[in-house]
């Protein structure tokens, strides 16, 4: 039988002090993954954390711990100082990553991964990335603090970069170039540069490389970056995949005339061309169910002047769904409304493609897993897919992934009103800490 053999946590974990934001309600036993009641963290420990990281890169406009700068330098030596006082021994490994273990009973087994980022954005806020982070930290703290033991062992990641790109977590499954390395980042250091600064050695960065085994699984808690959850009223988001995205450049060509003298039906007008397009893809969009989005946002107008009729528009579109199939379909819906268009206006489309990324989907067994652990704390919950790109997205190229969402408040993202409150942090890592007792169970033969 290879039942858990974590049930010796119940005693420890009455001794834990519970903060003010950690659930004391009492579970019912059976109802998901865990034969006994779920486990806990100390949340006001994961909250003080959080609030101390935010002190770091605060600016009058924001969070700014953007990738290689000196406060992002200082998020990560705090995080790997809370890494060192929860007994994880941290290290920074050859890509820049910083890695933190639990060791688990069965040396042969590969580790389960947790993690997230603490790099922001420009004038970002303190929950994208740390969120996660943090509450790795705190899970695994609280496994070792409680008793709880795990065949597998337990790793912590912070991948660096993530705003950069997702930078850390693709050099970890390989995905980098060397060319990439040399591409300067926001802080004005390359990537080189900046991978060395951290504690990397970009030399070496392959070593760091995991392939398909190397990892029993990889879970991120993330805050939802939408308004979904709080919309519906729902505590957890159970992340179905990432969804892909693809980028379009749209070069129309017209012909540049007097914008007086030339009679509406002799004209071969660009940007009339383009707004016709822009409305076009955006029913198309919307003329069928489901949650695709497409939006064009961006338009460089030649020559851009008030009484001349435009020569050329050149504009972007950004297309995103969790189904390949569909991207391909509304790929070709585009280039025949293009052409339609085209007609129609006495312009040419012309179509490139500057970004492709193909959807990854999160594993069904870490879905449902992720589920009875919310199920089994009381928590309401939805699946639903990601419309932002993380560094799951990378490692579910070699491991079975999962994440979990929580609400942010008003949906709002990548700015200092950024908000995710104590107790859904406290809610999201308590998920993250039961899915990993649960896929600890879950991987036997791993
Ligand atoms: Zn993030």
């Amino acid at each position: 039988m290879k039942r858990r053999t974590f049930l010796q946590h119940a005693a420890a974990v009455a001794a834990v002090p519970l903060g003010r934001f950690a659930s004391s309600t009492p579970f019912a036993r059976g109802a998901g993954v865990n034969a006994s009641a779920p486990l806990h963290v100390n949340g006001a420990r994961l909250n003080a954390s959080l609030t101390a990281l935010g002190e770091i890169g605060r600016t009058a406009g924001g969070i700014n711990r953007y990738a290689y700068s000196d406060a992002d330098l200082a998020g990560r030596a705090y995080a790997i100082g809370l890494m060192g006082d929860a007994g994880l021994a941290p290290r920074t490994d050859v890509a820049g990553n910083i890695r933190g273990r639990v060791p688990g009973t069965d040396a042969s087994l590969p580790p389960i991964l947790i993690g997230s980022h603490v790099d922001s954005v420009t004038d970002g806020g303190n929950f994208d990335g740390p969120v996660g982070a943090l509450s790795a930290i705190e899970v695994a703290r609280s496994v070792r603090e409680q008793g709880v033991r795990l065949r597998h062992p337990l790793d912590v990641v912070i991948w660096q970069n993530e705003e950069g790109g997702t930078i850390g977590s693709k050099m970890a499954i390989g995905a980098l170039t060397e060319a990439d390395l040399d591409k300067v980042a926001r802080s004005g250091r390359t990537i080189r540069e900046g991978t060395a600064l951290v504690g990397g050695d970009p030399a070496r960065w392959r070593e760091a490389v995991l392939k398909r085994g190397d990892i029993a699984c990889y879970l991120e808690l993330h805050i939802e970056q939408g308004g979904l959850l709080e919309k519906a009223g729902l505590q957890i988001g159970v992340v179905q995949g990432i969804v892909g995205l693809r980028w379009f450049e749209v070069t129309i060509t017209g012909f540049a005339n007097h914008a007086g003298a030339t009679p509406m039906d002799q004209r071969q007008d660009a940007v009339l061309a383009a707004a016709k397009f822009t409305v076009a893809v955006n029913d198309a969009i919307r003329a069928e169910p489901g949650r695709q989005v497409a939006t064009v946002g961006r338009m460089v107008v030649t020559p851009n002047t008030t009484n001349v009729i435009a020569s050329q528009v050149v504009l972007t579109v950004d297309l995103r769904d969790l189904d390949e199939a569909k991207l391909a379909r509304f790929t070709a819906v585009l280039e025949q409304l293009g052409a339609g268009i085209g007609r129609a206006t006495d312009t040419t489309f012309k179509f490139a493609r500057l970004v492709d990324s193909e959807p990854a989907m999160a594993d069904p067994r870490v879905q449902d897993w992720i589920d009875a652990s919310a199920a089994a704390l009381g928590l309401t919950r939805q699946r639903m897919p990601s419309g932002a790109g993380h560094d799951a997205q990378e490692i579910a190229r070699i491991a079975p992934m999962g994440m979990i969402f929580v609400p942010s408040v008003g949906g709002i993202s990548h700015s200092p009103k950024e908000f995710t409150r104590p107790e859904d942090v406290v809610h999201g890592a308590e998920v993250l800490l039961n899915t990993v007792v649960a896929a600890d169970g879950g991987f036997p033969g791993v």
